[in-house]
């Protein structure tokens, strides 16, 4: 298959634009360039830079390339590869066919390097970036660093427009995860709670695609993540007072609302039930990727199904491969447990799953008491019993309990590992499960689970691990 390119602008786009280069010393990287760039793992990079010095005498070719190699190589250095830099040292006047926006050199890297160009990018602060990017059908990000500002006024197209090289790796892997879903793919996208793996909510065949690298039942519904309270409608059929208000106060934030599906929400989606769960993600990424598609995301943690959810990219290409079409990196998830599910589809609203928003906010918003239900019959997202489960046995016990019952498992050989209170805080619980398997840990203890305010989301995922395990798959 083809492969997307970015083809990236060197000075004032990647390095600082201090007029011509002739030597490393004036090479000063932007300090968002290598994280920048370190986002667009899954693309073949490129350099295509008009270097008009060479042809005016200021800068030697030889000079150029030493500059050239350096910036490969730092970037190298940090981990990012630059497939070739293209360099025309021509002028203006030369008329050359390399010289930008003529579209000589991605045609090379198509037929060199096997370049999608119709997938690929093309980032810059010219306006002949742009051009270029319109010559072969690649999507154009102008930056306003180096003569960005400058040349503002003559673009025709403002929401190619973001402020520098971080801003446009958000913008490629927001748009190339847009058109992957579009296609019926499926991304991994990151949430403010943890990683989902989401296709497409009005696209069947995508959605069974999600159950299938997941192992999840298809009875098991999905929640539906869309981009702002504006389109509820097109997802539920009636909104009762409490959504709004709770929508109001919490979204876009952890908070699943179940409602009353809409009549066009696919039954695949909500596991053959009426109702749709609801949610507006709290993540910058996230919601540009929804603003940007457009559509409904379902989506459910990116792992396979019972075992720990994912809080960083790494979990996720770990957990899922090459299963996953496209992972969208955001870092590590902020809230790191996933949100509160609050049934609304009867006359008294209560919690299916405890999670990111309180029990005690929800109640301060509706003015009433809302009880957290024991969902044993209920089918909402994670709720079987054992889920959340890292390979190792979690024992849940008392705090005057456990340096007895700790003792007596290493007597017995077995490598026991006890989370501390910082251990079980919100956003590092599931980590710390997944560092204790990684060291081969084989009993994880905790003492006195919290059973309040957050800690009652942790609670609830450490009794889930706790459970007895059912056969693996
Ligand atoms: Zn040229």
């Amino acid at each position: 298959m083809k492969k997307p390119a970015v083809f990236l602008d060197r000075d004032g786009t990647i390095i600082e634009d201090v007029g011509f280069i002739r030597d490393v010393a004036q090479v000063e990287f932007y300090p968002q360039t290598i994280a920048a760039l370190r986002r667009l793992r899954d693309f073949v990079l490129f350099i295509v830079t008009n270097q008009s010095g060479i042809a005016k005498r200021l800068v030697t070719a030889a000079e150029a390339k030493t500059v050239n190699d350096y910036v490969v190589r730092h970037l190298a250095e940090a981990g990012v590869e630059i497939q070739e830099v293209y360099c025309c040292p021509h002028a203006r006047d030369d008329r050359c066919e390399c010289i930008k926006p003529n579209p000589y050199f991605p045609r090379l890297a198509e037929r060199d390097h096997g370049i999608d160009l119709t997938r690929s990018f093309v980032v810059g602060d010219h306006p002949s970036d742009i051009q270029l990017a319109q010559a072969v059908g690649a999507e154009a990000v102008y930056v306003l660093t180096g003569h960005g500002q400058k040349h503002r006024a003559e673009l025709q197209c403002e929401n190619a427009i973001v402020a520098g090289i971080e801003q446009a790796s958000e913008r490629i892997v927001c748009l190339y995860a847009a058109s992957m879903l579009r296609a019926g793919g499926v991304v991994a996208l990151p949430t403010e709670t943890v990683y989902g793996l989401g296709a497409d909510a009005s696209n069947e065949a995508a959605v069974r695609r999600v159950f299938s690298i997941k192992g999840r039942p298809a009875n098991h519904p999905l929640i539906v993540h869309i981009g702002d309270t504006s389109n509820l409608t097109e997802w539920a059929r009636t909104i009762p007072e409490a959504g709004l208000q709770l929508a109001d106060r919490f979204w876009p934030g952890p908070l699943t609302l179940i409602l009353p599906k809409g009549p066009r929400v696919s039954g695949v989606v909500t596991g053959g039930q009426d109702s749709v769960g609801l949610r507006v993600p709290n993540h910058p990424l996230a919601l540009q990727l929804l603003r940007e598609f457009r559509g409904g995301i379902a989506a459910p943690s990116a792992n396979r199904f019972g075992l720990v959810s994912p809080t960083t990219a790494e979990h996720v290409r770990r957990d899922l491969g090459e299963n996953v079409d496209f992972v969208l990196d955001g870092g590590a998830c902020d809230v790191g447990v996933e949100s509160t599910i609050i049934d609304l589809t009867s006359i008294t609203p209560t919690i299916l799953r405890p999670g990111g928003v309180t029990q005690e906010s929800i109640e301060e918003v509706l003015g009433r008491r809302v009880p957290v239900v024991d969902v044993s019959e209920v089918r909402v997202s994670g709720q079987l019993k054992t889920h959340y489960a890292p390979r190792a046995a979690v024992v849940l016990t008392t705090a005057e309990a456990l340096p007895q019952q700790a003792e007596k498992l290493r007597e017995e050989g077995r490598r026991v590992r006890i989370l501390s209170e910082d251990d079980i805080a919100p956003r590092e619980l599931f980590a710390s499960l997944r560092k204790a398997d990684d060291e081969g840990v084989e009993v994880i203890l905790v003492a006195d689970p919290p059973n309040h305010g957050l800690g009652l989301a942790v609670t609830d995922r450490l009794l889930k691990a706790a459970a007895p395990r059912t056969p693996p798959e």
